[in-house]
């Protein structure tokens, strides 16, 4: 079936109750979309969708996507997974297990249904690149036996089952490499760096930097993100992607600390500790494709969107 428009869809997000993905629930409802969240809330959390559970256009179900799913839907979009390292690098195999198990019964779905499927990978496909900004058609330099490789070949081998359902089966696939994305509702102790910076500063303590602090990565306001994702589902059935989402303007992680430290008027300390194993140098998108195919830009700069994380974090520590 042509998949055009939201109004009147049903629409399933698995990870509906994730940072990223209750902001997208909220714009498909927007949209007027029916949405379906399928989570089994292992980094997720009821209260990101607590205000969307109202809407009788809303069903969250919980769910483990490594196992089968049968529902009736248009559209899928699959985002469940922990993103964050300290969080898949606590179950590791569960990690890979949510990739790949779950890429197939999600493709399985899809291929029922004949829906349209869109993929959140990562830019982590691209490891600690060796080519600057990073293109879609490079290959990456992963190391496939890390402490971060559950998640990067986990993401590698979930686009590979995409494009195989795609050419075999001939599924209407739409695959993102999404970069480093920051808004509210990330968790406050995932240990991303946002979060973390923003929570240590607000909290007066020190600011974690890892390594020199010279790596780099660019950071994308989730608002940004949502809306190319969006664009990219409703695109001619020819585009598959993958392609790449986030926002080009690089900075260093000390940069980004001396930042957060400006705009929450922090006395918090820079703490300088150990770089973690394959932490990738250098992380930046090239956007020509998402800008071509999508019409879209990323708009919010990073102090403006830093402002409203640092207004959700703010509130909700008082509350917590
Ligand atoms: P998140 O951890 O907030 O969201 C992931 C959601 O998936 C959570 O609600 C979690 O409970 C759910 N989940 C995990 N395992 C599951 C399973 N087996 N079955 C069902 N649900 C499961 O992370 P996020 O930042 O919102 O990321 C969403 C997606 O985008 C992920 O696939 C992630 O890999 C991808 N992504 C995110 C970023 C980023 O910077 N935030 C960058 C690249 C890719
Ligand atoms: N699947 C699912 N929901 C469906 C259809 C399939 O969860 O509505 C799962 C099912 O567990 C299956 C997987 O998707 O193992 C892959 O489905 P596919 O049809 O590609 O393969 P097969 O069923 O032949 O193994
Ligand atoms: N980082 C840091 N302090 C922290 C958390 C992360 O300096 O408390 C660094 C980390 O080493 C990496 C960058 O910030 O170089 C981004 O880390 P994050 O875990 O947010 O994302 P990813 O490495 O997956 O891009």
């Amino acid at each position: 079936m042509p998949f055009e428009n939201y109004r009147n869809s049903r629409i399933l997000v698995t990870g509906g109750a994730g940072f990223i993905g209750s902001h997208l629930c909220e714009r498909l409802l927007d949209a007027g979309a029916e949405v379906v969240s399928a989570d089994n809330y292992f980094t997720g959390s009821r209260r990101n969708i607590a205000h969307l559970i109202a809407n009788p256009l809303f069903e969250a179900v919980r769910h483990d996507v490594t196992f089968p799913l049968y529902i009736e839907v248009d559209a899928i979009f699959n985002l469940a997974c922990p993103a964050s390292p300290i969080h898949y690098q606590r179950d590791p195999v569960q990690t890979t297990k949510t990739s790949v198990h779950g890429a197939i019964n999600m493709l399985g779905l899809a291929k029922r249904l004949k829906a349209r499927i869109f993929q959140a990978s990562t830019s982590e496909v691209y490891g600690d690149p060796l080519i600057h900004p990073q293109t879609e058609d490079y290959w990456g330099n992963v190391n496939p036996i890390g402490i971060r490789s559950c998640y990067d070949e986990g993401k590698r081998c979930a686009e590979t089952l995409f494009f195989d359902y795609w050419r075999q089966h001939g599924l209407p696939i739409k695959v993102a490499r999404i970069f480093n994305t920051y808004g509210p509702r990330m968790q406050p102790n995932d240990g991303r760096v946002v979060s973390s910076f923003i929570v240590q500063a607000l909290k007066g303590e020190p600011i974690t930097v890892f390594g020199d602090g010279g790596q780099t990565r660019s950071f994308c306001y989730v608002d940004d993100l949502v809306e190319a994702i969006m664009r990219l589902m409703v695109t001619a059935e020819d585009i598959t992607g993958p392609i790449n989402l986030g926002n080009n303007s690089e900075f260093t992680i000390r940069e980004l600390a001396e930042k957060v430290i400006k705009l929450t008027g922090s006395r918090s300390k820079l703490e300088f500790k150990p770089l973690p194993q394959d932490d990738p140098r250098q992380r930046q998108p090239d956007l020509t494709k998402a800008k071509a195919v999508l019409n879209w830009e990323p708009k919010v700069a990073l102090e403006d969107g830093l402002k409203e994380t640092i207004a959700y974090f703010k509130h909700s520590l008082e509350i917590a």
